[in-house]
C-alpha cells in the first residue's frame, strides 16, 4: 500500500500514523507478502552490514513514499512537518524494525541544509531519503570538541571554490559517507564562532582521505577525515560565509529533538525486548526494582522529548531546556544496557549468539552517551547558567 491521499496525510499526522502502521504491520496470514520481512528482528554483526541493510530499508520506504512526509515539497518531500518524521521512527520500532542508522545524521544535518541551502537540498536530500547515500557530520577535531568555536580546519576562498585543509575526528558513520557537512574556519584564527562557515564536502573530491575508527565493540562506527587542499565548489556553502554558527545553532535544535526522539524510540524497543526475556529468567529483587526505575526514566524521557518535538513543530525555539532531554537520554541508555548485563549475566559476558553480541555491542556504545553530541558536564553547565541562571562560580 502506498500512502492514500498524500495531501490529506501531510495535513494530518495521526492519519499518516494509522496508514503507516497498517503498512508496517507484521503479516497475519500466510498469503500476505511481508515487504519488510528481511529487516524484521535481524541483527548485524558489523557496521558495514548494518548500514547496507538500513539503506535498503530506506529505499523500500522511499519507493512507497513513506519517508518523504515531513520534508518540504521543494526539496523532494511530500509536506507535513517534523511530527511526521517522529511518527515514522516510532512506527518502525513498534513494528520490530529499526530506526535506520543514516537517518540519525540525516535528521541533524538535513534541516540546516533545507533552510540555508535549499537548491543543494533539492539535489541531495532525495538521494539520502532513498538510501542511495548517507552523510557524516564533520564538526569535532582533535583539539575542538566541547569548545567547537576553537576549530582549525580552514577554508580559503579561491574564485568559485573554497580550498579546505584540516582534520575532522569522531565522524559517525564517516567511513562510508558520501559527503561531510563540516564546520570550517573562514575567518581569522581568533574569530572564534564568528569566523565559521558550514559547507558540504563530497568524499570523492581529490584531497579527501578517510580512516575508519573501530570503537571498543570492534565496529567501525567512527572515522577520521582529512582534507588536504580540497577544492570545494563555493555553492556547497550552507548559508552565508562566516554565518556557520547560525546554521549550527539551528541544527542543534534538531539534534536535541528529533535525534533524541529517535534514540528514545530505539531505547523503548530494546527495553521491551529485554522485558520479554527477563520474564523467563530468575531475577534478584534488586534487578526487578531497577527494571521499574528504568521504566520510569524511559517514560520521563519520552514525555520530555515529545514536548520538545511539539515546541519545534510549533515553531517555538528549542532552548537550553533541551539539555535536560540530553542528560535524560544518556541516563536511560546507560541504565538500559547495564540492566541488560545484569538480566543476562553470564550469557551477556560469554554468550556468542547474535542477540548477545548485539547487547554487548550496544553496551559498549552506550558508554559514550554522556560524551557524544555534547558532554553531560557541559549540558549541566548550560542548565545552571541559562535555565536556572545561577551566579557564576567565583574564581579563586
Ligand atoms: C560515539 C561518538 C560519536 C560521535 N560522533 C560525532 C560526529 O558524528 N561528528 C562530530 O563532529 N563529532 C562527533 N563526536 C564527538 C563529540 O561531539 C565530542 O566527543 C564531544 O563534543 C566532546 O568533545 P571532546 O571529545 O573533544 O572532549 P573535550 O571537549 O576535550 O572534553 C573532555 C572532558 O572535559 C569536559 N569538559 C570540556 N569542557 C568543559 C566545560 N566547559 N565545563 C565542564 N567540563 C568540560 C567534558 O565534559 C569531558 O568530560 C562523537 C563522539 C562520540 C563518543
Amino acid at each position: 500500500m502506498t500512502p492514500r491521499n498524500p495531501t490529506e496525510l501531510a495535513a494530518d499526522h495521526r492519519a499518516f500514523a494509522g496508514q503507516l502502521r497498517a503498512e508496517l504491520a507484521a503479516p497475519e496470514t500466510s498469503t500476505y507478502v511481508d515487504r519488510y520481512a528481511q529487516w524484521r528482528g535481524v541483527r548485524y554483526s558489523t557496521e558495514e552490514e548494518q548500514i547496507a541493510a538500513d539503506a535498503q530499508l530506506l529505499r523500500a520506504l522511499y519507493e512507497r513514499d513513506w519517508n518523504r512526509f515531513g520534508w518540504p515539497t521543494e526539496v523532494g518531500g511530500l509536506g507535513g512537518d517534523v511530527r511526521h518524521r517522529a511518527v515514522l521512527y516510532e512506527e518502525l520500532v513498534a513494528a520490530g524494525l529499526t530506526v535506520p542508522q543514516p537517518t540519525l545524521l540525516l535528521e541533524t544535518l538535513g534541516p540546516p541544509l533545507v533552510k540555508f541551502a535549499p537548491a543543494l537540498a533539492a539535489d541531495l536530500l532525495p538521494r539520502a531519503l532513498a538510501g542511495e547515500e548517507w552523510w557524516g557530520q564533520g564538526f569535532s577535531e582533535p583539539e575542538a570538541g566541547s569548545d567547537l568555536a576553537s576549530l582549525r580546519t580552514r577554508a580559503v576562498r579561491d574564485g568559485d571554490h573554497y580550498v579546505v585543509s584540516g582534520q575532522k575526528l569522531w565522524t559517525s558513520h564517516g567511513a562510508g559517507a558520501a559527503r561531510y557537512i563540516c564546520l570550517v574556519r573562514t575567518g581569522s584564527a581568533e574569530s572564534r564562532h564568528r569566523g565559521l562557515s558550514m559547507i558540504v564536502i563530497d568524499r570523492d573530491l581529490p584531497g579527501v582521505s578517510v580512516r575508519p575508527i573501530a570503537i571498543a565493540s570492534g565496529r567501525n562506527e567512527l572515522a577520521e577525515v582529512f582534507f588536504d587542499d580540497v577544492r570545494v565548489p563555493a555553492d556547497h556553502l550552507i548559508g552565508e560565509e562566516n554565518r556557520g554558527w547560525q546554521a549550527a545553532t539551528y541544527l542543534l535544535q534538531f539534534e536535541r529533538s528529533v535525534y533524541a526522539w529517535q534514540s528514545s524510540a530505539t531505547a523503548f524497543g530494546r527495553f521491551r525486548a529485554l522485558i520479554d526475556d527477563a520474564g523467563r529468567r530468575s531475577l534478584t529483587d534488586g534487578v526487578v526494582a531497577r527494571i521499574g526505575a528504568l521504566y520510569a526514566d524511559l517514560v520521563t524521557l519520552r514525555a520530555r522529548s515529545a514536548e520538545t518535538l511539539r515546541r519545534l513543530a510549533d515553531g517555538a525555539p528549542v532552548g537550553p531546556e533541551a539539555s535536560v532531554d540530553k542528560i535524560a537520554l544518556a541516563r536511560v541508555e546507560i541504565g538500559l544496557y547495564d540492566l541488560a548485563a545484569d538480566v543476562y549475566r553470564d550469557d551477556f559476558t560469554f554468550g556468542d549468539s547474535p542477540e548477545m553480541n548485539e547487547w554487548r555491542d550496544e553496551w559498549w556504545y552506550s558508554r559514550s552517551a554522556t560524551i557524544l553530541g555534547g558532554s553531560a558536564e557541559v549540558q549541566r553547565t548550560i542548565l545552571a547558567d541559562h535555565v536556572l541562571k545561577l551566579p557564576k562560580e567565583a574564581v579563586r
